[in-house]
């Protein structure tokens, strides 16, 4: 198996060079040249077995003998064993036919663990096969970074830094990444805005020189083994509630799209999904992409539901793919075009993605209602990105007898600022973080300047 750019002209690679690439060099992603298949057989195998080993089965083609299977089902094992449920990802049911899939029992309580602590494991194996070290730069403003770096603490071969907005995240979000003091993790207050760190992360990307050789490597949802890792808790629930005898259908609340990409490709692999519906908050470009054939930017907006504030989705490049047939020129040209102006994606691709993909976008004002209306009727209480997806997934129901997943992105307690503006008194944090607001905390603030970032970057690797 090799992996192949969504713009046709980056070469071809590995998996070990997949997973330690970031975006492909004709500004493409990478995907898998051809889709692994789970026969009917393979998914009625897995009812009753550990996730562990649900997720080594369904990565194990991914990784192509790359890693020794003995090894992989360990560094799977250990992956997993971060979780503070015995189940992983377990299904809370809300209705007659409508469950809850919680993904945020990991060590940062959102549903990005799941990749993270994967994908840090399987970069220490591959530099330390080769006697490389690799330096991560990021920038953040909430969930991937403090994932990020709970994913890779235990890494000998790579040094984290990870930049914020100064005063300008949650208390929460700050202390889960700065509570974090091991030797290779650099938590870095910029002061400025996200935007500005951002900018400074892209720059380091476009010119390394600064690191002499090193090897820097992106942990954003571009990277393919993130996709891959996400893939398995599709099957999982999905083998849970009864596949492969009958079908289940997947709500999931979106904004790069990696997500529900990687429920995608599960339902490519062979596990019978009627339908996916994605939700969205008022940064609705998905949504608005499928429902009026409107792919264009529109200005971000700050919402309750912060993680999934975006203006362009930038796994969506991956599901164009399969839409355009695989033709990669078409990708290109298409993504050329959405940069610059309005646009539109051609009738046969668009109807093809309908097929599958229903959408919904909800509001602000539709968030607390939601966690109320939600609280009434099953006494969860929901975190506001769930929310959008417990809206979404009843309003585009379809075929009530088919059972819908709602995939439960986060913890409420992370997003405690909407469930107290939708009356609630507020939600604990679980028992094991429950001193987060007493640990001691670690970093260092600096200016939004590109070169005293570089340079503390360059002083602090080990
Ligand atoms: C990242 C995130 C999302 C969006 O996921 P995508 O893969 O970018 O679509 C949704 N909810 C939460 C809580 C997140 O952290």
């Amino acid at each position: 198996m090799r992996y192949i750019s969504t713009r046709g002209q980056a070469p071809a690679l590995s998996f070990e060079e997949v997973v330690l690439t970031g975006m492909a060099s004709d500004g493409g992603l990478y995907v898998p040249e051809t889709v692994p298949q789970l026969s009917h057989d393979d998914l009625a195998a897995m009812a009753g077995l550990s996730y562990a080993e649900i997720a080594f089965r369904v990565m194990q083609p991914y990784v192509n003998g790359e890693i020794d299977d003995e090894t992989f089902r360990t560094i799977v094992t250990e992956a997993y064993a971060t979780f503070s449920h015995d189940a992983v990802v377990p299904l809370n049911q809300l209705d007659a036919n409508h469950f809850l899939l919680e993904l945020f029992h990991g060590p940062t309580l959102a549903f990005k663990d799941v990749a993270l602590q994967l994908l840090g494991r399987l970069l220490d194996h591959f530099l330390k096969k080769r006697g490389e070290r690799a330096v991560i730069m990021g920038a953040t403003s909430g969930d991937t970074g403090s994932a990020a770096i709970e994913g890779c603490r235990h890494c000998d071969n790579l040094d984290i830094f990870i930049l914020h907005p100064y005063q300008r995240v949650s208390e929460v979000q700050r202390r889960q990444m700065t509570s974090v003091l091991a030797d290779n993790v650099f938590n870095v207050a910029i002061e400025g805005n996200f935007d500005d760190a951002q900018a400074m992360v892209k720059a380091s990307f476009a010119d390394q020189s600064f690191l002499n050789g090193t090897r820097l490597v992106a942990v954003n949802s571009i990277n393919w083994a993130r996709i891959m890792a996400q893939i398995v808790y599709y099957v999982a629930s999905a083998v849970a509630l009864g596949a492969p005898h009958r079908k289940v259908s997947f709500c999931v609340p979106s904004a790069n799209f990696g997500n529900v990409f990687a429920g995608y490709m599960a339902y490519r692999m062979g596990l019978p999904v009627e339908r996916f519906v994605i939700a969205t908050n008022a940064n609705d470009i998905l949504h608005r992409t499928l429902a009026a054939n409107d792919f264009s930017k529109q200005e971000l907006k700050a919402t309750l539901a912060p993680s999934m504030d975006i203006v362009v989705s930038s796994n969506f490049e991956r599901l164009l793919f399969e839409a355009y047939g695989r033709d990669g020129a078409a990708v290109a040209d298409l993504l050329e075009r959405f940069q610059v102006e309005p646009t539109a994606l051609a009738d046969a691709p668009l109807s093809r993605l309908r097929e599958k993909f229903a959408s919904h976008s909800v509001d602000d004002a539709t968030i607390l209602e939601v966690i109320r209306e939600a609280h009434h009727r099953t006494q969860e209480i929901l975190d506001p990105h769930t929310a959008t997806g417990y809206r979404a997934a009843e309003r585009e129901r379809g075929d009530a007898t088919v059972p819908m997943i709602t995939l439960a992105t986060a913890h409420p307690a992370k997003f405690a600022e909407a469930v107290v503006k939708a009356g609630f008194p507020g939600v604990p944090l679980p028992p094991h973080m429950d001193d987060l607001l007493e640990r001691e905390e670690r970093y260092t603030v600096l200016p939004a300047e590109l070169s005293a970032v570089q340079q503390f970057v360059v002083d602090n690797r080990r």
